[in-house]
């Protein structure tokens, strides 16, 4: 079948089934080209939670659709691809963490998204790559558990000294494939350029970015600025909406090896199989959903600047 029937396709049936598509900044390009909404996990989550769509198909990772599930629990979720998983999320589990918290009584735990639905529900709160320090700042207590990318609780942690974290020691396989000297060999080809990486990268790699910040903060912080060569450190399917948004803007991939595997495997055929048969779905269970609702909760709360 060609790539423009397969659109067509997709189209009809996401309006037969009353379904909203979703793309996460670091799909393919043509997942995003189709997609009724772009943007990162928690960001299309909300968005899809405020549409009257009856479905949502999620083109991302299984923590993502059951974040869309937490927040959507009346709609059904369809995540095309099941063996879409997230190694980092993986890297925690809620065993491991009911004992960090046994030997820490009384520390609060915060949570990146980028974990499973029932890992949130052992947490106190929620975060963000893009508020993490906020949410940090917020608590009362001195000391904290972060969960689960070490790499995002050390950047946090250096605009708050006076907080002592505990550390889980996850990380994202992708961005800590990106080197230190990865980013010094760009730097040197492109010296007129500005490095953003996103905060998943490596300490030494973070130390020497122009600038750190979310996916959806480099989508604003290259817009405003006057710079017109960027060198990117984060997966390479936020190149898409980047050069479409600044066609006079050059931008430059800090290294291939930055790509997820995970985040490329859904294809349009798998939207419009899953489209076709409404599987696989993603649920969450009413007691973890209500506890890890809790947790987001208690980060949507906190009042954004
Ligand atoms: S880019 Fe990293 S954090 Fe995101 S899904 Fe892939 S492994 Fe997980």
């Amino acid at each position: 079948m060609s790539d423009s029937l397969i659109r067509a396709q997709i189209k009809d049936l996401l309006k037969k089934r009353n379904a909203v598509l979703l793309a996460h900044n670091y799909m393919r390009d043509e997942v995003q080209e189709i997609a009724d909404i772009t943007g990162d996990s928690l960001g299309l989550s909300i968005a899809a939670s405020r549409t009257d769509a009856e479905v949502i198909v999620f083109c991302g990772v299984h923590f993502m659709a059951e974040s869309a599930s937490i927040l959507s629990p009346d709609k059904t979720v369809l995540l095309p691809r099941q063996d879409a998983g997230c190694p980092m999320a993986d890297m925690v589990t809620v065993a491991g963490l009911e004992e960090l918290k046994k030997k820490h009584p009384g520390v609060p735990v915060v949570t990146y998204v980028n974990s499973s639905a029932e890992v949130k529900a052992c947490s106190d709160i929620c975060c963000t790559s893009a508020n993490a320090i906020k949410v940090v700042r917020s608590l009362k207590e001195k000391e904290l558990i972060f969960v689960p990318d070490r790499n995002l609780g050390r950047w946090v942690a250096q605009f708050i000294p006076e907080k002592r974290f505990i550390y889980w020691e996850g990380f994202c396989p992708s961005h800590e494939r990106m080197t230190l000297r990865d980013v010094q060999q760009q730097k040197t080809q492109h010296p007129d350029a500005l490095f953003v990486c996103h905060p998943e990268s490596a300490p030494e790699v973070s130390a020497i970015a122009d600038h750190v910040c979310s996916t959806s903060g480099m989508y604003e912080w290259c817009r405003a600025s006057s710079a017109e060569k960027f060198i990117i450190g984060t997966e390479p399917g936020i190149l898409y909406r980047l050069r479409q948004d600044n066609p006079e803007k050059e931008f430059i991939l800090a290294a291939s090896a930055l790509i997820c595997p995970n985040m490329k495997l859904t294809s349009l055929e798998d939207v419009l199989v899953s489209l076709q048969t409404m599987i696989p779905v993603v649920t969450v269970s009413q007691e973890i959903r209500a506890k890890a609702r809790l947790a987001l909760d208690r980060m949507l709360a906190i009042p954004r600047d």
